[in-house]
């Protein structure tokens, strides 16, 4: 397409972006369009722009649990900025509002220093509040995001216009929401917080740093991954990191990409990977275990455009 003929491109627009920088395998090729919005209006001005343009466009969170292809997105990708990025504890509600752009794991830390248990996972999972959501983020079935959450406040690109989005709503299940595979982009939402500690002790502070710990024992730390790669399948009692190590999937590489040794359901970029490799990586492990276990292992992580498409 060519831009000249595009009318009146928002001011807070970069063209040619690449989208390597945001993702946090570092891969990606370029997208002709992105948008970083800090306001709600700047959000709806750039859907009102993609549609005027028939581009197609979709939101990124923090680009943790996603894979971009090689080849240029020919559409617009949105990231939330610094409007989105802010929280507040209401203890006379029980609640607490958060920004679709906050970072989990900041999230997680201050509702540990405020003295609150059970909220360690969200000190411990990369992203954003918005990404959270969407995912159903969690380590367990007792920690995830589904069993604090009240409400969003949801845009509709199709209409311009914010719902109220109720637990009932949102059709949680294992790692997904009814947003996944929608074109609907959070903007905030409510988490539950139990009667405020009158003496907060560091028992909160102390349950994060253990998580903290243990992870760093088991998975692979400062690399260039995308966590778990596959969901753990419903009609096995094994992990699928253990269905692929079985395979002999640990180590095997693709150009830049390898499986991890530590995790084999991890993959990591060395330095120089491509998305192609990793979708080659993805493509192996799933024919493998197929046939050692006759298993079809789905995937977690998201393909970027085709998994969302019009999103
Ligand atoms: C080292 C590492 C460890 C991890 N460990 C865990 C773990 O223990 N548990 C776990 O559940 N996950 C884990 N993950 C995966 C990832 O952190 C989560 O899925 C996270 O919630 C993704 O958030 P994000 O903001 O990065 O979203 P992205 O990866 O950017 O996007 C994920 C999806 O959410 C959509 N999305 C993002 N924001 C919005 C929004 N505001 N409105 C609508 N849609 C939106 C995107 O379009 C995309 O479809 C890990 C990842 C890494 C890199």
């Amino acid at each position: 397409m060519n831009t000249s003929l595009l009318k009146e491109i928002p001011g807070f627009f970069k063209k040619h972006y690449t989208l390597s920088l945001l993702t946090r395998i570092k891969t990606g090729g370029m997208a002709q369009f992105y948008a970083q919005v800090n306001t709600l209006k700047e959000l709806k001005q750039t859907i009102t722009f993609s549609k005027e343009n028939d581009l197609p466009f979709y939101l990124l969170g923090n680009g943790s649990n996603v894979l971009i292809n090689d080849a240029e997105f020919k559409g617009v990708t949105i990231r939330l900025g610094a409007g989105f990025k802010s929280f507040s504890f209401d203890y006379r509600k029980n609640k607490i509002l958060a920004g679709a752009g906050v970072p989990l794991m900041r999230l997680g830390s201050k509702i540990a220093e405020h003295g609150h248990e059970g909220y360690s996972y969200m000190g411990v999972i990369p992203g954003t509040v918005g990404g959270a959501v969407t995912m159903n983020a969690g380590i367990n079935d007792n920690a995830k995001i589904q069993n604090h959450f009240l409400s969003a406040l949801i845009l509709d690109p199709e209409t311009l216009k914010e719902e109220e989005f109720p637990l009932e709503e949102m059709d949680f299940g294992y790692r997904k929401s009814g947003i996944k595979n929608s074109n609907k982009i959070i903007i905030e939402s409510n988490f539950f917080l139990p009667e405020k500690i009158d003496q907060p002790t560091k028992k909160a502070s102390k349950a994060l740093k253990q998580l903290i710990l243990l992870r760093c024992s088991k998975q692979p730390q400062n690399s260039r991954t995308f966590g778990s790669t596959f969901k753990n399948p419903k009609d096995s009692s094994h992990s699928a990191g253990w269905l692929l190590e079985k395979s002999g999937m640990k180590e095997v590489k693709s150009g830049g990409a390898m499986i991890s040794r530590e995790n084999a359901n991890w993959i990591i970029n060395l330095g120089n990977a491509t998305s192609s490799d990793i979708k080659n990586l993805i493509e192996t492990g799933q024919k493998r275990v197929f046939e050692e276990f006759g298993i079809s292992l789905e995937r977690e992580v998201i393909f970027l455009p085709e998994d969302l498409l019009g999103k």
